[in-house]
């Protein structure tokens, strides 16, 4: 293998330039060429490549967001959009693709492996989600992020013996709900996962910890649950507290790269290419029991990844 390319897709996640950093020097260091795929598979369909040389990569590592600029691509899920990025990656004599993103990307990458171009799959997302990785590039980040800012706003929910109800990132998943959750001593943690019943796990532990003299609270919501301005609401009127509702957004996306996320990046993305030279296709770069180990793209995206019910127990247990 002589050429290969490097994209990142979808949703950005802090961590992908060090990805993409590995992936450069890797495939430079071991004597292939690589470009840089500019907005994820638009830039394959469109041909916006750029070659890479040692240096195009240099002082990013620290960096937040991807150097490569990232898109959602609905043409690329057409047969005519995929063939454009077929032909791209033939003009050019790709012979391998290195594919940074969650799912989605996971799915364009299969289908451009199934017809000829081997894809290597590098899990960056702020959300967990990935079913066959314990932790995804981006997530460690995120996780400060929010425990960073929620930290900030205890200080003035403290101050004023307040309740704040705040809305961090995960639509389907609540993997930065609960870590977050757990790193700011919340008092309830709501994931879209498990249905939650507003008396028993909001209600009653606000009282049971007023009770024993506790009088500001932090309620962590993800994104799939919502609503947390009428939660907020219908907090003060159950229980007197004032309450108010924080959607933290997608500051939660950005920022320098955690020591960890850097190091998990790198890691995943020498790895990966290590994949492509020996010939691998169609697979996705994992950490499983603490250990990088790799997947078959299509079982992957089959896999469940059960909601860590004994983590949630904990955050539960400790929190009055
Ligand atoms: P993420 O990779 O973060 O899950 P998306 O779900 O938005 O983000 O997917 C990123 C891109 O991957 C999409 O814009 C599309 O180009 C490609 N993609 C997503 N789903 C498919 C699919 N089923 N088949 C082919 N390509 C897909």
């Amino acid at each position: 293998m002589k050429k290969i390319a490097v994209l990142t897709s979808g949703g950005d996640a802090p961590g992908m330039n060090a990805a993409v950093r590995a992936v450069v020097r890797t495939a430079i260091n071991q004597g292939m060429e690589v470009f840089g795929v500019v907005r994820g598979y638009n830039g394959l369909i469109r041909d916006e490549l750029i070659p890479m040389n040692l240096r195009s990569v240099s002082d990013t590592i620290h960096r937040g967001g991807t150097v490569l600029y990232t898109a959602r691509s609905p043409e690329f899920c057409t047969e005519e959009g995929m063939q454009k990025a077929i032909d791209t990656c033939h003009r050019h004599g790709i012979e391998g693709v290195v594919v940074i993103g969650g799912d989605g990307s996971f799915r364009g990458a299969r289908d451009l492996s199934a017809r000829g171009i081997p894809c290597i799959g590098l899990p960056g997302t702020i959300d967990n989600d990935i079913s066959c990785c314990e932790t995804t590039i981006g997530y460690d980040t995120a996780t400060n992020t929010v425990v960073d800012m929620v930290d900030k706003l205890r200080d003035t929910s403290q101050s004023h013996d307040r309740c704040s109800v705040v809305e961090v990132m995960g639509r389907h998943a609540g993997w930065l709900a609960m870590s977050a959750g757990i790193a700011v001593g919340a008092t309830s943690i709501l994931v879209p996962e498990i249905p939650y019943d507003f008396e028993a796990d909001i209600v009653n532990r606000m009282k049971a910890t007023a009770g024993t003299g506790k009088h500001h609270f932090i309620i962590i919501v993800a994104e799939g649950v919502g609503h947390v301005e009428e939660l907020a609401k219908k907090i003060e009127e159950a229980t007197g507290v004032e309450s108010r509702a924080t959607i933290l957004g997608h500051v939660q996306r950005g920022g320098s790269p955690t020591a960890r996320d850097r190091i998990l990046a790198s890691h995943m993305a020498n790895y990966g290419v290590h994949l492509l030279l020996q010939g691998k296709s169609n697979r996705v770069v994992a950490l499983q029991n603490n250990q990088i180990c790799d997947f078959d793209i299509t079982e992957a995206l089959n896999m469940k990844k059960p909601f860590d019910m004994d983590m949630y127990r904990m955050a539960n247990e400790i929190s009055i």
